[in-house]
């Protein structure tokens, strides 16, 4: 019976070794040996027919016996199943390459950029400064004190009672001031924040400020580069005309229409009609301002603008909803 028993863990292994990798070969192995009518299962079934005294000796050598063939054939499947995953894995160097999915600038980058270079070639340079604003910059020194009602139409997110996420990018034009003489000559892209959510505002949203200051400069200025940048971002035949209007921060202050780009100024849904549409606000700087950055409002004069970057993409790019440009939806962010 012992010899027995080693003789079949002898063939037993050499039957495994010889079946290498073979998934299918070493299951074959374990049905034939450890199976319901297996070798080593017939071999406890002759057992029964030892000497009584013999049989606790005999069955420790066969449990022992079936262990040790159970751990090689258990192994041995081991491996073979690990190397199949692995060829799986491996590269097939004859397939064609993968493309990597190519994205491009987001519409509103795009067309800050082009609000930019227009300026730049009119000698007007881009800084910047903080969206986490100092009350004082983004209302006082403009112009706005606690009780001003311009207040209400700005409401925004504050961080603390003197500190805010800035309502526009016209606290740059005190910042800038503050840290430079005349002549300026300076745009100002970023964000702004406003309590404010529907089909044309966001809570987040982009402008661009300008800024133009020095000796004689007046209104005639501020019409010719607006003038300028419009034809130059609409195209040449674009009418443009300026409506009184008010800021805080500007006087006299204008807002300015273009002749509606959907109608050309026949009327439409778009511009309610009126064949106009408003893009920008724009304004003499008030020499309150001057006078809180230290400049002489009798020796300085300029003018400043701003502009919201999302209407001047959406009347470019014929877009209706504001609120389309966040939604990061590919389908309609590759179209531009
Ligand atoms: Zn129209």
């Amino acid at each position: 019976m012992e010899q027995a028993v080693r003789d079949l863990l002898r063939k037993a292994s050499e039957a495994v070794e010889s079946a290498g990798g073979d998934v299918r070969r070493l299951d074959g192995l374990r049905v034939a040996y450890l199976g319901r009518k297996g070798e080593l299962t017939r071999l406890f079934k002759q057992l029964a027919q030892a000497a009584p005294e013999d049989r606790p000796r005999l069955g420790k050598v066969l449990n022992e016996a079936k262990e040790h063939l159970e751990g090689i054939l258990n192994q041995a499947l081991q491996r073979a199943k690990a190397a199949e995953a692995g060829s799986a894995d491996r590269i097939d160097v004859t397939l064609p390459g993968r493309r990597p999915l190519r994205g491009h600038l987001h519409p509103i980058t795009q067309v800050t950029l082009e609000i930019e270079s227009i300026f730049h070639r009119l000698g007007f340079e881009t800084v910047e400064g903080p969206e986490v604003e100092l009350d004082y910059y983004n209302f006082e020194a403009l112009n706005i004190p606690r009780d001003h009602p311009a207040r209400d139409m700005q409401d925004t997110f504050y961080v603390s009672e003197d500190v805010v996420l800035r309502t526009h990018t016209s606290p740059i034009q005190v910042r800038t001031m503050e840290k430079r003489r005349p002549p300026i000559r300076v745009i100002a892209p970023g964000k702004a924040y406003r309590c404010d959510s529907d089909v044309t505002h966001t809570p987040m949203f982009h402008q661009v400020e300008g800024l133009m200051v020095g000796e004689n400069i007046s209104f005639g200025d501020l019409k010719g580069i607006l003038t300028v940048f419009v034809q130059q971002m609409f195209g040449p035949h674009v009418g443009l005309r300026f409506r009184p209007s008010f800021f805080p921060f500007t006087e006299p202050s204008a807002e300015v229409d273009i002749q509606c780009v959907m109608c050309r100024g026949s009327g439409c849904r778009v511009c309610s009609q009126s064949g106009w549409l408003e893009i920008l606000g724009s304004g003499m700087v008030d020499p309150e301002v001057f006078r809180m950055v230290g400049y002489d409002p009798e020796q300085i004069t300029g003018f400043a603008f701003g502009m919201g970057i999302e209407r001047i993409a959406m009347l470019k790019f014929g877009i209706d909803d504001l609120r389309l440009f966040f939604e990061n939806d590919l389908r309609f962010l590759s179209q531009f």
